[in-house]
């Protein structure tokens, strides 16, 4: 009976690990903290003087999913709950697609890339505004949108693998795979460019992520297929508690049978977490932020972050697995 209830523990640890966070906590820093290298010299210092609340805020959105239930939405799209042909039938503007599809279907099957345009118009204003500490938040927080929409499994209903009995996949790919290998990629993936059409590139964005969640799925089922069990998990220490975690074996035949995928979608991600800014700054008339000043964190932030850090340690606590809905 108690090694009954110590194995039920660590399956929900290894649950928890597996699908709380885009890219993990790990991947979304990251994404966030190269990017700020990708911009011009007139936007560069005042970024990289306050690169630790880009880098530390890349994973606001994701805490605050427990605290807001709108937060949810934003992070992925199940485009294939659309049909055969979802990029045909699909309204690439919210407004559109609240008119064809309603907003409550919409929320249900995922926003991510109807919420990304939207966080681009806020941060906009925040330049136009020259109001320091909303660029920042907005920057960090459209970063972490931008990196979502690249990853393959936030494009499918199958988003844990828990259709095709492969539940854990979605941690697997991303945030086992960089947390291992993440420190030796390339993380030089050159300049900022201006955007022209930011909608069309968020739909690509999309349609790249969701044109790789077969291979994601179906490279790792094979790899199952000819894996001992005993083989395809380890038992880590983490901190005080053991987790049950995919063996460095298997995911490094993983992450070579993947082909540099995972390095490839976070690189990518980067450079368009760059471009998004860049644009932004652009389209509010480039203003003068170069400034290399230590913006403060407002005390109405730091409350609301105090209250999401409560309610999302409490959640963690209680091993409440959040997962790509909620
Ligand atoms: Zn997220």
């Amino acid at each position: 009976m108690k090694l009954k209830s110590s194995v039920i523990a660590i399956s929900i640890i290894l649950i928890c690990y597996g699908i709380t966070h885009a890219w993990g906590f790990w991947g979304h820093q990251h994404i966030n903290n190269k990017a700020v290298f990708t911009l011009p010299k007139s936007m560069f210092g005042f970024f990289k003087t306050n690169i630790g609340f880009i880098t530390e805020h890349a994973v606001d959105p994701d805490k605050r999913r427990y605290a807001d239930p709108e937060e949810a939405p934003r992070h992925f799209i199940d485009i294939d709950r659309y049909g055969e042909h979802p990029f045909d039938s699909l309204p690439r503007t919210w407004k559109e697609a609240v008119a064809k599809i309603g907003e409550d279907t919409l929320k249900a099957h995922g926003i991510v890339p109807y919420h990304i345009p939207k966080m681009l118009y806020r941060l906009t204003q925040a330049f136009k505004d020259k109001d320091k500490f909303k660029i920042l938040k907005y920057a960090a927080e459209l970063g972490h949108y931008v990196g979502d929409a690249h990853v393959p499994l936030h494009c499918t209903r199958n988003y844990n693998g828990q259709l095709t009995g492969q539940h854990g996949i979605h941690g697997f790919w991303e945030s086992r795979i960089p947390e291992t290998y993440g420190d030796d990629y390339d993380y030089f993936v050159g300049r900022a460019h201006y955007i022209k059409d930011p909608i069309t590139y968020t739909w690509n964005i999309i349609k790249e992520s969701y044109a790789a969640h077969d291979s994601v799925l179906q490279i790792e089922r094979e790899l199952n297929a000819k894996t001992a069990a005993d083989r395809k998990f380890a038992f880590e220490e983490r901190g005080s508690t053991v987790v049950k975690v995919y063996s460095k074996d298997y995911t490094a035949e993983y992450n070579q049978l993947l082909n540099g995928m995972v390095e490839r979608r976070m690189r990518q991600a980067t450079i368009a977490v760059g471009s998004f800014w860049y644009t932004a700054w652009v389209n509010a008339g480039m203003p003068e932020i170069n400034d290399p000043e230590v913006i403060a964190i407002t005390e109405t932030f730091q409350t609301e972050m105090d209250s999401i850090n409560n309610i999302y340690t409490n959640r963690k606590r209680m091993g409440s697995g959040a997962g790509h809905e909620d």
